[in-house]
């Protein structure tokens, strides 16, 4: 933890920007809730626990600076809500992400499993592939088992 601190913050000063208290703050709650693609209010409720005196405003403004620096993406399920997830350390690609259509639980997965199809792109559509952004809708295996339980209590 102290660690990814350490190198968030050097992250920071090489694009000119310190680690203020407050930056430092919402970091934490980031790191500490790495699995769980919060808000920006899902952020400031959980920063204001520890710091009361942070604003909203303040927490929005560093999302937006961590988002900037490629240290956090932004990514929408199709809520219509924008969270933030970082972004793991020495990862080329975004990662990609199973998001159950009943039971709204996200899963991620960290391989990039796409080299050949970003090869296909690259040749022929002479596109230069920079990242990508990849999201299965479906049903998760704790709600697939959830109905085949169903399925047998009706038998
Ligand atoms: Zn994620
Ligand atoms: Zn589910």
């Amino acid at each position: 933890m102290e660690d990814r601190i350490d190198r968030i913050k050097k992250q920071l000063h090489t694009a000119g920007y310190k680690l203020t208290p407050q930056r430092e703050a919402t970091v934490r709650v980031l790191l500490e809730h790495e699995e769980d693609h919060l808000s920006a209010e899902d952020v400031y409720l959980l920063v204001k626990e520890k710091s009361p005196e942070i604003g909203l405003a303040t927490v929005y403004r560093t999302l937006e600076l961590l988002t900037e620096l490629k240290i956090v993406d932004k990514i929408n399920f199709g809520d219509g809500v924008s969270r933030y997830d970082l972004r793991k350390e020495g990862a080329a690609h975004f990662h990609h992400h199973l998001v159950c259509i009943e039971c709204g639980s996200v899963a991620e997965i960290q391989e990039d499993l796409l080299e050949e199809v970003e090869e296909i792109v690259e040749r022929d559509w002479k596109f230069k592939i920079k990242d990508h952004r990849l999201t299965f809708h479906g049903i998760c295996y704790r709600c697939q088992q959830k109905h085949a339980e169903e399925q047998n209590q009706k038998e």
